[in-house]
């Protein structure tokens, strides 16, 4: 059983390996990223609320994140384990996490930090061409990163696994894998 947070910039990642992750332990997984985009694909109300923010880079207001969160949390069924992939962004939404993780008892939470240089970053955005790719809101994202994000690293200090992110996505893959073992 594996309770993970899959960290890391735009573009590094973290949904491809938080997938392999998922299917090779059966864990739950929660990208919030893509929780956003189907909700503004059917036009749903969070979807009319999230969408020129999502499409503009920015991050979607806390306590809407953090209900979304604790929701999936408390109906995911899966006693395998969960791993959470585009959340925590931002201090506040770790503080809630540690919280809601309190109240629902989940213990041995280990954290993910993927990393690469920007250059790579805004090169694979590039490529990937999703509707936020562009290379505008691109920049934005990263600033966002930069500001909101990075500091969360801090939050989890000393309980991360750095994991280089650039190679092939197996291999990277492989290592991850190899470092949970470890965890037992
Ligand atoms: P990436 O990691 O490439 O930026 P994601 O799919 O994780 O892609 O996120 C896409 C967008 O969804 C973000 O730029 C942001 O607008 C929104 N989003 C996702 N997760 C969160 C979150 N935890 N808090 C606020 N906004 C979020």
């Amino acid at each position: 059983m594996y309770n993970l947070l899959i960290f890391g910039p735009p573009g590094v990642g973290k949904g491809t390996q938080a997938k392999l992750i998922s299917e090779r332990f059966g864990l739950f997984h929660l990208s919030t990223g893509e929780y956003l985009r189907k909700a503004i694909d059917e036009g749903t109300e969070l979807g009319k609320k999230a969408k020129e923010i999502v499409e503009g880079g920015s991050l979607v207001p806390d306590n809407i994140m953090i209900g979304i969160v604790k929701e999936a949390l408390i109906k995911n069924t899966t006693d395998k384990g969960f791993i959470l992939d585009g959340f925590p962004r931002t201090i506040p939404q770790a503080e809630a996490l540690s919280e809601i993780f309190n109240e629902l008892n989940f213990k041995n939470i280990h954290v993910l930090h993927l990393t690469a240089d920007e250059d790579e970053l805004v090169r694979r955005l590039l490529n990937r061409g999703r509707g936020d790719d562009t290379e505008d809101t691109i920049k934005h994202r990263l600033h966002v990163y930069e500001d909101a994000t990075k500091p969360v690293i801090e939050y989890y200090d000393g309980r991360t696994i750095i994991i280089d992110g650039i190679g092939e996505i197996e291999e990277i893959n492989a290592i991850i894998l190899e470092k949970l073992k470890d965890l037992g």
